[in-house]
């Protein structure tokens, strides 16, 4: 099923994975996505890039597995910084061929040299290359906080609304710890005319090291309210797992309330957390579903 289809019927919620890393036991990831698919969720997302080697080829056995082995709907994620045409074309008839319908198309983040030789410059152009010459659904990212290389707020719902127009059928949104950037977000892409469904992307942060990580990488603003809390239970790594899930509940409740039209879960790989959010919220997602066909 192509995932823009779901927003029709309910709120949505998803979930996304990564790969093992070529030296991890591959066991691990089907324990994991065992007990995701309980969970029931909309679709599950496959990340490309660390652990899944330039081919994607682990993404793309993974998206496949989830369809077939778990009767979930997948999305398979593919960056396309560096590669030529050809190469993307290689890729996509793969996916094409394990009978993948939903693809995140995305340009990858920029390292030394990862652009060299390549013949896709942004996410826009491989979305047009798919356009042209596939059939699949197509699912791009976006920033509510301001992707970190654009100019400014406007350059950068510029170029979102032409991914759009290239073809983007569904937005997911990279995480953020304060809704208030999400709400402001989705009504400046309701005026600039983006009109396809926006997911909420929401990080359970469980430890101190991954949060680090993540503000380096993505730019994401840390709320007062976030910070007390991670001051506070830093040191207890069950505490700050518990307050990372009650945080990320938090979130979710008053985006459901608010009508966000689905919620993507970064699970990291944790199936524990995943649940325990989702026993929290399952019954918040009902009641909205039943909003909006009732
Ligand atoms: P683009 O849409 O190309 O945007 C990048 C920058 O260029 C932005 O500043 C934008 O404003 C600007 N821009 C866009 N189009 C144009 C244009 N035509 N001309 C000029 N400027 C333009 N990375 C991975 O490697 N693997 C993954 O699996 C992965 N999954 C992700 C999932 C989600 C939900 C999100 C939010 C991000 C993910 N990323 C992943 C990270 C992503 O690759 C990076 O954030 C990357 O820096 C930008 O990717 P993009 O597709 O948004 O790029």
């Amino acid at each position: 099923m192509k995932t823009a289809e779901l927003f029709e019927q309910k709120t949505v919620f998803s979930l996304e994975v990564f790969p093992p890393r070529p030296d991890a036991d591959e066991r691990v990831i089907y324990q994991t996505l065992e007990q995701l698919s309980d969970i029931k969720p909309d679709f599950i997302s496959v990340t490309y890039g660390a652990g899944g080697g330039k081919n994607g080829c682990k993404t793309i056995r993974i998206a496949s597995d989830i369809q077939n082995r778990y009767g979930v709907e997948s999305v398979a994620h593919m960056p396309c910084i560096g590669l030529t045409k050809a190469q993307a074309r290689e890729i996509l008839d793969r996916m094409q061929e394990a009978g993948i319908e939903n693809i995140l198309a995305l340009r990858g983040d920029r390292t030394d040299g990862a652009e060299a030789g390549g013949d896709l410059r942004h996410a826009s152009d491989l979305i047009t290359f798919i356009r042209e010459n596939y059939d699949f659904n197509i699912i791009a990212a976006c920033y509510p906080e301001v992707h970190p290389e654009s100019r400014n707020a406007v350059d950068d719902l510029k170029w979102l609304k032409y991914k759009v127009d290239c073809g983007a059928d569904h937005l997911i949104t990279q995480l953020f710890l304060d809704n208030d950037y999400f709400y402001d977000f989705r009504e400046k892409t309701c005026i600039a005319g983006i009109d396809v469904p926006i997911e909420a992307g929401i990080m359970p942060v469980t430890n101190k090291r991954q949060i680090q990580r993540m503000v380096k990488l993505c730019g994401v603003e840390l709320p007062k309210k976030f910070v007390r809390v991670l001051e506070k239970y830093e040191h207890n790594e069950t505490a700050l797992r518990d307050a990372g899930i009650a945080y990320a509940i938090d979130q979710i409740t008053d985006l459901i309330a608010e009508g966000a039209d689905g919620i993507h879960l970064y699970t990291m790989n944790d199936p524990y957390v995943a649940h325990r959010i989702f026993d929290a919220v399952q019954s918040l997602l009902s009641v909205s579903a039943a909003v909006t066909t009732g």
